[in-house]
């Protein structure tokens, strides 16, 4: 091999490297994404699933306290104050975007009115 070719060579081997360390850090960011997100619902199961539980709590209370069921409206406020909490935690109500957090906790106005259309009832 003559020195041009050598030199050719190794330039050639010196842009692969840079190429892969470029792929290499677009997949440590992917990487980073997917944990957050990952992250992100596990947080919002738990959420969930501890909301799911005490609403499951409160409907079986009801269910010791009036055999017959005969009492709608208490159910539906239980799971309001759940929806609420929910809210408050930072997650979504809203049929828009449900169980997702609120971006920088801010007010979401589909939250709102449902919350205020639960309040009306
Ligand atoms: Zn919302």
């Amino acid at each position: 091999m003559d020195k041009k070719a050598f030199f050719d060579s190794v330039t050639h081997m010196e842009e692969q490297i840079s190429d892969l360390y470029g792929q290499l850090t677009s997949l440590k960011d992917n990487l980073q994404l997917v944990l957050e997100e990952n992250n992100r619902l596990a947080i919002e199961n738990t959420h969930l699933r501890e909301a799911m539980a005490e609403q499951q709590a409160a409907k079986a209370e009801q269910a010791l306290v009036s055999p017959q069921g005969n009492h709608p409206e208490v159910d539906q406020s239980a799971g309001h104050d759940n929806l609420m909490q929910l809210y408050k935690e930072g997650f979504h109500i809203c049929n828009v975007h449900f169980g997702s957090p609120r971006i920088n906790g801010e007010d979401c106005l589909f939250c709102l009115g449902f919350l205020n259309q639960q309040n009306n009832k």
